[in-house]
């Protein structure tokens, strides 16, 4: 989702690396998702003292515990009367703080700087991929930051591979940022996406790769494949109308044939695919063909609730995205009814009560990057638990990204990405909106308790 009401009000009212040598772990990790950092060539122990560290698995707070952290892995936890310190070793305080593990986030745009989701179409008509790149540069840098040590970026909204390079330079050490996973270019049919409303005559830009047939739709797969897309996103649905009624109404734009040829070529690759859809057949042909996550899913009936816990696909919210200037424009458009973010609430309650795997996901770049965790105050004010809105952005998260083995919890044997704030994230979720100390692969990227 991104410039929606842009379009709408008028409506309805593994690859850059290959250019560089590569080292053989960035290599090997393209095939499974480029996950790993080189790990650092001090493989000294170092200890971190937690006062309160955040059992995420078992949903507690373990008081006075010690992470030993080796090779940017976790090596052991235990309690601080079980897990002895040998004299001068490398310690970092954190008695006073509340450890949690790195956040994930499952929805962003890094190639999108916008405030609010307005200046859309000045990216794609005026900035150049180079520009852009550097924004995202700066983006990444502010997402990790604020806690989310890793990402999954679902396309680059007309910025082509960018994000690729911008993967493959925080893998290499280059630049400061998240784990990523990206999509690349997103895919859609004619029709069916941004830059829309101008004359036919008039060639624009796009913010995805157009396709139609199910040819076309499993080339394109295979075409971000091999530029190094890690996971392919589509747009199972785009347009979308207010009904007098204040039921939303979304076009499909793919057939299922072709929805089914995107997945079955992803499967054939190893990659999962993201189906941003809000209901209608444009859903439910995402899910009967096995994407692994719903974005957005705003107006899920019951049909297509029964059929996502039946087959384990996530959905990824991104709620507060439609608040605010979002809001105000589906509300001029519908007359004052009805907005997004009034259909989502229900939709996700109703998602939550039936069991419907949620991982955390916020459209960061349709608003300033940095500042997304406020989702977890939308989310838990719509009923989701404090401990299950981290769970989603922890242990759902890595599980959705296919990184279960290696980020998502603070175990022996993942990556030591960490973070701590102040207090008791289970009474005040907006503490994770000030998080306080980051630590990604073993190095700190932010301790203010330094200060
Ligand atoms: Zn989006």
């Amino acid at each position: 989702m991104r410039r929606c009401c842009l379009i709408f009000s008028a409506a309805f009212l593994l690859a850059a690396i290959l250019a560089a040598p590569r080292a053989a772990w960035a290599q090997a990790a393209s095939l499974t998702g480029p996950t790993p950092v080189a790990p650092p060539p001090d493989s000294t122990p170092q200890y971190v003292r937690a006062g309160k560290l955040f059992d995420v698995r078992a949903g507690k707070v373990l008081p006075d515990q010690v992470i030993v952290i080796r090779g940017g892995r976790i090596e052991r936890v235990a309690s601080a009367s079980e897990q002895q310190i040998p004299p001068g070793s490398r310690v970092l305080d954190l008695s006073r703080a509340t450890v949690l593990p790195g956040l994930i986030d499952c929805h962003t745009h890094i190639m999108l700087a916008d405030t609010d989701n307005s200046h859309y179409e000045d990216y794609l008509l005026k900035d150049s991929y180079q520009f852009r790149t550097i924004l995202a540069v700066l983006n990444v840098k502010k997402d990790l930051e604020a806690g989310f040590t890793a990402m999954r970026d679902v396309e680059t909204e007309g910025a082509m591979y960018s994000d690729v390079d911008v993967r493959n330079a925080i893998n290499q050490g280059l630049i400061p940022g998240p784990r990523l996973k990206v999509a690349t270019r997103g895919i859609s049919t004619t029709g069916g996406y941004a830059l829309e409303g101008y004359a036919p005559q008039v060639t624009v830009p796009m913010g995805v790769e157009i396709v139609d047939g199910p040819y076309e739709a499993r080339k394109a797969v295979r075409e971000q494949f091999n530029y190094g897309a890690d996971l392919i996103k589509i747009y199972g649905t785009d347009r979308y109308r207010f009904l007098p009624s204040g039921k939303e109404v979304s076009i499909a734009n793919f057939s299922r044939e072709e929805v089914q040829a995107i997945v079955d070529e992803a499967r054939l690759k190893g990659i999962k695919v993201a189906c941003h859809a809000y209901d209608g057949p444009g859903l439910d042909y995402c899910i009967d063909a096995g994407v692994a996550s719903i974005e957005h899913g705003i107006q899920l009936d019951d049909d297509a609730i029964h059929k996502m816990v039946a087959k384990g696909t996530y959905l990824v919210p991104t709620l507060q995205v439609y608040c605010c200037a979002l809001e105000k424009a589906d509300l001029a458009m519908s007359g004052g009814k009805t907005s997004r973010l009034a259909i989502h609430k229900a939709s996700f309650e109703k998602a939550l009560a039936a069991g419907v795997k949620i991982a955390f996901g916020t459209d960061a770049g349709s608003f300033p990057h940095g500042t997304q965790a406020i989702e977890f105050e939308w989310m838990t004010r719509y009923g989701m638990s404090p401990l299950e809105a981290i769970r989603s952005a922890t242990i759902n998260a890595a599980d959705l990204m296919g990184w279960t083995d290696d980020i998502g919890a603070i175990e022996a044997g993942k990556y030591a990405d960490m973070i701590a704030v102040d207090g008791n994230v289970l009474d005040d979720i907006k503490q994770l909106e000030h998080v306080k100390f980051v630590m990604k692969g073993g190095e700190v990227v932010r301790n203010d308790y330094t200060k």
